[in-house]
C-alpha cells in the first residue's frame, strides 16, 4: 500500500530510525574530566591571570565589589587566548531579553592590522560592553526608537564559556542588557539587583545574631520537566511546530492512568539523548545530577545541583537550549511547553530556593538553639513574604502556557499557599501560643535564642500538591512553568524576602537597641507576631481538593485564575513601591514588564487561534468531508441495490461537520473582533472570547477524530506521538 499523508509517512520513518552520530565514550573521557572544560572558571583564571587581577575578580564574584576597569583588559586578553586555544573564532555577549529567550550576537576576534593582514583582538572594553542592535526586542516603551540600541554589560559573577559547533566555537559572555538611560530591558539585571537587596537585609539579621560571614546569596536548583517525541511527528503537527502544544487531539485509549511511567525504565533512544545532553551540559559546567521518567508518557525530568541563583538562572537557560539542540540528533523533539497534550500531565519547573553564605544554608535547621532561633527567623521571613506578596508570586508565573496547568488537577492550584510539614507547623503553633515543648519533653519552654530544642532535620513528609513547599532545608516553588525563565520568580522571591527581612530586622534592632541580651525576648515577640499575622498561608493538606478552595477563600487567600488577572498585580501601588524601594525595578521598568507580558499573552493566543483556524479548515474539515462522502456513497450504493442502509454514522459525521463549520466561523469572528482600549482590553478579549472559541473548535474536531476512518485522519494522534518511540 502506498502511504499517503504526512502522518503515515512519519510512522514509517520512525521504524527505520538510525542514530547519525558515533556513540559517546565515557571510558576515555570520564564525566569528571569533561566537567567544566568549556568554562573560563576560577581554576582557569587562577592559571592564566596575574595574582592581583585574579584576586580583584574574586572580590567581585564573591563579595560583590565593583570591578576595577584596569582589570578588564587583562582578563579579556587571557579569556581570548583561552578561547582561541579552544578553537573560538568569535565572541558573543549573551543576554536575556524579556521574551524569555537567550539572545546572542557574535563578533569575530579578527581586526585588520593596517598592513593588509589581520590579528585576533579582544579588549577590556569589548568584554565589558557590547551594543547589539536590539530594536526588535520588547522594551515596553522604555526605549524610544532614537535610542534604540541598548547595551549589554558583562556579568562578572557568571562565568564565560565556549559554545561548540562542528565548524568552530564561540566564546560566550553572560551579560545584562540595559537601555542607554540605564533601565533594565532584560531578565538578568533585576536578578542581580534583587540578590543585592536580599544580601543587604539578610546581613542585618545575621549581625543581630553576632555573625559576619560574607555575602548572602540566593541559591537555586531548578528541576526541568519536558517531553521528548519523535521529530517526524513534530513536523507533521503544525501546532506543535508553531505553538509548542497540540491544539487538537482526542484522548488516547491509554494515558497515564496505569502509573507505569513514573521512574520507569528509560527507553534506549531517550537515554542516549539524555546522556549526550548531560555531557554537553557538563562541558559547560552545569551540574546536572538527576534524570528520570515523569508521570506522563514520554515525559522526563532533569535536575541540577543547586548553585548561586544568578548562575543557576544562566545555567537553566543553557539547559533548555541544550535539550532542544541535542534532541534532533536522536530523531527527537524536546517540548518545553507547559501543556503539550491535553488530558495528561503538563510540565513544570520546580524552583528550589534558599539563601545562604559560602559556608551555611540559612534555611537549614541547625545543631544548637542559637542556630535554630536564627533558622526560625529566616523561615518566618519567608512565610511572611509569601503571605503578604502571594499575588506577586502568582504574577511571576503567569503566562499563556501556564494557564493550562495551574488549577488543573495535576499541578499546584493558582492559590498560593505554603506546605511546612507537621513538625515545623507544630513548632510555629507553639511559638504562637508563647510556649514551646518538644515531642520528648512535656514541660513548657520559652522560645528564645538560647532555649530552643533541636529541630527536625528533614520533615520527611512530602506534599506534591502544594505550590510552595518547605522540603527540609529549602523551599520549592512548584508552580513555575516548564518553558519559563526562572529569573522572574526568583526576582519576586528575593525581593519579597528582602522586604520581610527588612521589616523583621527593624523590629529586632528596635527591640534590642544593640543589647544582645535582649535578643531572646525580641525574637520570641517577632516570631509570635509573624506567625499570628501570616499563618493563613500555611496549608499542609491536599491542595487539589474542593475543600481547600473553599477554605482558602475563607482565609482570604487570592485565587488569580488566569494570566490576565494575575499580571495586573504588577500595576498595584504596593507592587510598584516594593520593587522601587529595594532598587530592583523602577516604576517605569515595572510598568514596561506588565505591558510586555500582557502583549505577549495576546500574541500567544493570537497565533494559536490563527493556527487553530488553519488546521481546522485545511486538514480536519477536508478529512470530515471525505469521510462524509464515502459514507454517503456507500449509502446510495446500498439504496441502488435495493437495501435500506443504516445512516447513523453518516448522520453523526454530518452533524459534527456542521458543528465544526459553525465553530470555525465563531472563532473567525472572535479573531476579527478588535477590542477597544489598550493592551489589557485586548488581553481580556483573547481570554474571554478567543480562547473559548478555540476550545469549541477543538472539542468538535476531537470528536470527529474518534469517528473518521483512520487512513483519512491527517494529524498524528496522541497514541502515536506518546507511545511510538
Ligand atoms: P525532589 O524530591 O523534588 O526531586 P531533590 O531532593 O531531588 O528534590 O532536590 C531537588 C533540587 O533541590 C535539586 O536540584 C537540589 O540541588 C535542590 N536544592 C537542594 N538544596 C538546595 C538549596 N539550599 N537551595 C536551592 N536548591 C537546593
Ligand atoms: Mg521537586
Amino acid at each position: 500500500m502506498s502511504l499517503k499523508n504526512a502522518r503515515q509517512e512519519a510512522i514509517a520513518a520512525i521504524t527505520h530510525f538510525k542514530p547519525t552520530s558515533a556513540p559517546l565514550n565515557y571510558k576515555d573521557t570520564p564525566a569528571h574530566e569533561v566537567f567544566g572544560c568549556n568554562v573560563f572558571n576560577d581554576q582557569e583564571m587562577k592559571n592564566r591571570l596575574p595574582k592581583s587581577v585574579f584576586k580583584a575578580v574574586q572580590r567581585t564574584t564573591r563579595r560583590g565589589e565593583r570591578l576595577d576597569a584596569g582589570v578588564a583588559d587583562v582578563v579579556a586578553a587571557a579569556m581570548k587566548d583561552w578561547a582561541i586555544e579552544k578553537g573560538a573564532t568569535h565572541y558573543a555577549h549573551v543576554f536575556y531579553p524579556l521574551t524569555g529567550i537567550t539572545a546572542e550576537k557574535h563578533d569575530s576576534f579578527l581586526a585588520p592590522s593596517g598592513d593588509g593582514s589581520a590579528m585576533a583582538e579582544f579588549t577590556g572594553k569589548q568584554l565589558i560592553q557590547g551594543e547589539p542592535d536590539a530594536s526588535s526586542f520588547p522594551s515596553g516603551g522604555i526605549r524610544s526608537t532614537f535610542e534604540a540600541r541598548g547595551y549589554t554589560a558583562w556579568d562578572v559573577t557568571s562565568p564565560a564559556y565556549i559554545l561548540e559547533n562542528p565548524n568552530g566555537t564561540t566564546l560566550c559572555i553572560p551579560t545584562a542588557f540595559c537601555s542607554w538611560t540605564g533601565e533594565a530591558l532584560d531578565k538578568k539585571t533585576p536578578v542581580l539587583r534583587s540578590m543585592q537587596a536580599l544580601n543587604k537585609q539578610a546581613q542585618r539579621v545575621l549581625k543581630l545574631f553576632g555573625k559576619e560571614e560574607g555575602m548572602v546569596f540566593a541559591t537555586g536548583g531548578p528541576e526541568q520537566e519536558y517531553f521528548l517525541i519523535d521529530r517526524n511527528f513534530y513536523f507533521a503537527r503544525p501546532d506543535l511546530n508553531i505553538c509548542g502544544r497540540t491544539l487538537f487531539g482526542a484522548k488516547p485509549p491509554k494515558g497515564q492512568e496505569f502509573e507505569d511511567q513514573y521512574f520507569g525504565a528509560i527507553p534506549e533512544r531517550v537515554l542516549a539523548c539524555m546522556l549526550e545532553t548531560e555531557r554537553e551540559l557538563y562541558k559547560l559546567g552545569v551540574p546536572v545530577k538527576t534524570r528520570h521518567n515523569e508521570v506522563a508518557p514520554s515525559q522526563y525530568e532533569l535536575a541540577p545541583i543547586y548553585e548561586n541563583a544568578n548562575v543557576a538562572t544562566d545555567h537553566q537557560q543553557l539547559t533548555m537550549i541544550t535539550l532542544q539542540r541535542v534532541a534532533p540528533k536522536y530523531g527527537l523533539s524536546c517540548l518545553l511547553h507547559e501543556k503539550p497534550f491535553a488530558g495528561i500531565n503538563g510540565s513544570g519547573k520546580h524552583l528550589n530556593w534558599s539563601l545562604g553564605t559560602e559556608s551555611a544554608n540559612l534555611l537549614e535547621p541547625g545543631e544548637t538553639p542559637h542556630e535554630n532561633a536564627q533558622f526560625l527567623v529566616f523561615c518566618s521571613a519567608v512565610i511572611r513574604a509569601v503571605h503578604k506578596w502571594s499575588k506577586l508570586l502568582r504574577a511571576s508565573i503567569a503566562h499563556a502556557g501556564n494557564d493550562h496547568r495551574l488549577g488543573a488537577n495535576e499541578a499546584p492550584p493558582a492559590i498560593i499557599s505554603i506546605f511546612l510539614g507537621d513538625m515545623l507547623t507544630n513548632i510555629f503553633a507553639q511559638i504562637e501560643q508563647g510556649s514551646l515543648k518538644t515531642s520528648k519533653q512535656s514541660s513548657f519552654m520559652t522560645i528564645g535564642v538560647d532555649t530552643l530544642p533541636p529541630l527536625p532535620k528533614d520533615t520527611g513528609d512530602r506534599n506534591r500538591t502544594s505550590p510552595f513547599a518547605f522540603t527540609g532545608n529549602k523551599f520549592e516553588f512548584r508552580a513555575v512553568g516548564s518553558s519559563q525563565s526562572i529569573a522572574g520568580p526568583l526576582v519576586v522571591l528575593n525581593t519579597i524576602v528582602a522586604e520581610s527581612l527588612d521589616s523583621i530586622a527593624t523590629e529586632l534592632e528596635t527591640a534590642t537597641g544593640g543589647d544582645c541580651k535582649k535578643l531572646n525576648g525580641a525574637v520570641q515577640t517577632v516570631l509570635q507576631k509573624v506567625i499570628k499575622e501570616h499563618k493563613a498561608i500555611i496549608f499542609n493538606g491536599d491542595n487539589y481538593s474542593a475543600e481547600w478552595h473553599a477554605e482558602a477563600e475563607k482565609r482570604g487567600l487570592p485565587n488569580l485564575k488566569n494570566t490576565v488577572d494575575a499580571l495586573q498585580v504588577l500595576s498595584d501601588e504596593d507592587s510598584v513601591a516594593l520593587f522601587k524601594n529595594y532598587g530592583v525595578l523602577n516604576p517605569r521598568e515595572t510598568q514596561s514588564r506588565l505591558d510586555i507580558y500582557l502583549e505577549r499573552y495576546c500574541k500567544d493566543i493570537n497565533s494559536e487561534s490563527l493556527l487553530c483556524l488553519n488546521i481546522a479548515r485545511t486538514m480536519i474539515l477536508p478529512a470530515a468531508y471525505r469521510y462524509q462522502g464515502e459514507l454517503a456513497n456507500t449509502a446510495s450504493a446500498m439504496k441502488t441495490a435495493g437495501k435500506s442502509p443504516d445512516t447513523s454514522s453518516l448522520d453523526t459525521v454530518t452533524k459534527l461537520t456542521g458543528q465544526l463549520e459553525a465553530g470555525i466561523q465563531g472563532l473567525q469572528s472572535a479573531i476579527n473582533h478588535h477590542a477597544d482600549g489598550g493592551v489589557l482590553a485586548h488581553a481580556k478579549h483573547y481570554r474571554d472570547d478567543v480562547v473559548p472559541a478555540m476550545v469549541k473548535v477543538r472539542s468538535t474536531a476531537d470528536e470527529l477524530e474518534g469517528i473518521i476512518a483512520d487512513d483519512l485522519w491527517p494529524l498524528p494522534t496522541y497514541r502515536e506521538m506518546l507511545f511510538i518511540r
